[in-house]
């Protein structure tokens, strides 16, 4: 059972896509959603202040945080992303605070904070990604030889693996492409 964190934002569309997959997902909004046999989780895109927020209000926090650190798949995208990392540029207080990495929110500014691009996600070649107001990632933090950077679009890095996770500043639950939903869900059946 993946459950899909749906406290705020594009949640609706991770569950769309995945049920197209052929998976069973539950969306999570209080800790009574929160299946034992939990396979995967996926971090949607929103407004990480908010859901980092939320998450702390409803006491969903530890027990997300512990089922991340003893190897569920997740799956984050955009805010997704800000919320796992342990570092968020400019001092802003971290939540998850489990991926390697420092990530720089709402990165393009402005005028492009909306924006298309192709590119390969390691080896998923040519995909079409989404970026909406959205984070990059300035860098891996050091020691961690686990972070795989997967994408660099205009010098950034904007997809990394690291262990258990998948996460990227873009939005392919937006897109037709289901190629990343579908590495996930190889990495949700690989892990018992
Ligand atoms: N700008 C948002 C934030 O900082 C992320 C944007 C998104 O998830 N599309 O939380």
């Amino acid at each position: 059972m993946i459950g899909i964190l749906a406290l705020q934002g594009a949640f609706e569309e991770h569950e769309k896509m995945l049920r197209a997959l052929g998976c069973q997902t539950v969306l999570i909004r209080k800790k009574s959603d929160i299946p034992p046999c939990l396979t995967g989780l996926v971090l949607v895109g929103g407004e990480s202040t908010t859901q980092r927020k939320l998450l702390r209000e409803l006491d969903l926090l530890d027990i997300l945080k512990e089922r991340i650190e003893s190897g569920v798949p997740v799956l984050a995208t955009c805010a997704g992303l800000i919320l796992l990392a342990k570092e968020i540029s400019g001092g802003e207080q971290t939540c998850f605070d489990f991926l390697p990495v420092r990530v720089c929110r709402n990165a393009y500014g402005r005028q492009l904070g909306s924006f298309s691009a192709v590119g390969d996600i390691g080896s998923i070649k040519n995909f079409p990604m989404r970026f909406i107001r959205a984070p990059y990632i300035e860098c891996t933090l050091a020691d961690d030889e686990d972070t795989e950077v997967l994408n660099i679009t205009g010098g950034r890095i904007t997809a990394v693996r690291y262990k258990n996770i998948l996460a990227m500043s873009f939005h392919p639950e937006l897109t037709e492409d289901t190629r990343i939903h579908n590495l996930f869900v190889d990495m949700t059946k690989n892990i018992r």
